[in-house]
């Protein structure tokens, strides 16, 4: 291990970028030889994802002087909301309860940010801060090397050149939303229409005077259907399970605020029971619309499986209204035709898959202690899992929005503070100066 530090100091003295193919000399695992390959020696953490987990961390390592380096897959920052969004998005929460760590949302912005704003404010964020991640650096492979001490974490571009960056840290910000999650569905070659995730949504434009069905009654499904009504489309919303709708507001103020308000006073259960009462006096009782509630509250079940309520925006009405048609799960597909499990069947022109996202950290990172292999998210839950061994760390998974990414990013900072200051020899043998476009 010494002499390996000793020949990257020696190389690094020629090298700014230090930049390397070492891969002959290192003890590499076999799964990182390649001749083709540079190697990048980073000094800081890694983090992985540059949405607004990963520059939430960046911000905070910042804040302590430690500096890091962001690899993202694609070439912008919060690419999800840039690339995968629907244009009438805006944040769910009210932006008092979206912000990151040491920045408000201007007060010029509404309650309610449209997703232009949001991203605009990422943009400045990173910019305040000096974060400038490696764009279009997709990681395939990060394994921590035992007989290194060090993370190797490997990337590949566009041209499909590779490069390894090692370093002592690494940080996972590939967001609980990083891959669509498409059923299978009996008969969708035989359908001859449009299929498409939500991510591929853009705007009802395209689905003018159509009849699309919906499928999948979480906050996008339901925005999704309203704003097709508004397009002139004629949707029907599919709704396989239970489903607590809430309205957005309730007394004036935002019900999550409201919400996190009461549970300062409260047991979680009497204000599920306050929240659901307020519901039905504002909304009716969502059954008879084919929107069973679960046997659980709203924030119990939040608190336990995750699920998150739908913040009711309008879509309620025009099903009430009998503008959305609610429909249960799906048979099967047949030519423009699907047929429904209750028998019934129904022609559509298109089909949109509000059926959500998933983690993809367990295609990309070879460990088994921390991350679960089923679900890629963290095994132990919120606030403990966002630690790992060997200097892993986890920003972003804990089901509880931008609110929970920045106590994560705040609490790694912290964390890596410590051995950064307790005198890790990464002082002695590698100067900044060295680092690929560090975030500092
Ligand atoms: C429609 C919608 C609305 C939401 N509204 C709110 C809200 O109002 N308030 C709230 O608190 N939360 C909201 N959320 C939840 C959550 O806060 C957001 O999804 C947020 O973007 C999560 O940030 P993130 O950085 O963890 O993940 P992401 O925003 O998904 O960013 C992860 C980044 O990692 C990159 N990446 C993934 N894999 C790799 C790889 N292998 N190599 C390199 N890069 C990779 C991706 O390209 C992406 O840029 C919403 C979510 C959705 C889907």
């Amino acid at each position: 291990m010494e002499y390996f530090l000793r020949e990257i100091e020696g190389k690094q003295a020629h090298d700014p970028l230090f930049m390397n193919n070492y891969n002959k000399s290192s003890s590499s695992s076999s799964s990182f030889s390649s001749s083709s390959s540079s190697t990048v020696w980073v000094h800081g953490p890694v983090i992985v994802g540059a949405g607004p987990s990963g520059l939430a961390a960046a911000a905070c390592l910042r804040d302590k002087s430690v500096p890091s380096v962001i690899l993202e897959r694609s070439n912008c920052i919060a690419s999800p909301w840039q690339l995968k969004t629907y244009d009438r998005l805006r944040l769910h929460l009210p932006k008092q309860f979206c912000e990151l760590p040491f920045m408000g949302f201007p007060s010029h912005f509404p309650n309610y940010p449209s997703k232009q704003q949001f991203v605009q404010y990422l943009e400045n964020y990173a910019e305040s801060f000096g974060i400038r991640p490696r764009f279009n650096e997709t990681v395939q492979h990060a394994e921590f090397d035992g007989k290194l001490g060090l993370w190797r974490v490997k990337s590949v571009d566009k041209v499909g050149k590779t490069t390894e960056y090692m370093c002592r840290w690494l940080i996972v910000a590939t967001g609980e939303n990083a891959e669509a999650v498409v059923p299978d569905i009996e008969g969708v070659e035989e359908f001859g229409a449009p299929i498409k995730h939500t991510s591929l949504y853009k705007s009802g434009e395209e689905f003018r005077g159509k009849r699309v069905l919906v499928v999948g009654c979480g906050n996008s499904g339901m925005e999704v259907c309203l704003d097709l009504c508004n397009h002139n489309a004629t949707p029907s919303l599919v709704v396989r399970d239970t489903v607590h709708v809430l309205p957005r507001e309730m007394l004036g103020k935002s019900t999550f605020g409201l919400s996190m308000w009461l549970l300062k006073w409260l047991p979680m259960r009497l204000v599920d029971r306050f929240l659901l009462m307020v519901s039905w006096l504002l909304l009716g009782d969502t059954s008879h619309l084919g929107l069973d509630r679960p046997r659980l509250g709203p924030l119990e079940l939040k608190n336990l499986s995750g699920k998150t309520p739908v913040l009711d925006v309008g879509t309620l009405a025009k099903i009430k209204g009998g503008d959305i048609k609610v429909r249960p799960a799906i048979k099967r597909l047949k030519r423009h035709t699907v047929e429904f499990v209750d028998g019934r069947t129904e022609n559509y022109d298109a089909i949109i898959l509000a059926t959500g996202y998933k983690s993809n950290v367990p295609y990309w990172l070879k460990e088994e202690d921390m991350f679960s292999k089923k679900d890629g998210y963290p095994r132990r839950p919120f606030p403990n899992g966002r630690k790992g061994r060997n200097g892993l760390y986890a920003v972003g998974f804990t089901k509880k929005g931008l609110l929970g990414a920045s106590m994560d990013a705040k609490r790694i900072a912290e964390d890596i503070e410590q051995c950064w200051e307790t005198g890790a020899n990464h002082r002695t043998t590698l100067a900044p100066s060295h680092l690929p476009q560090p975030n500092s």
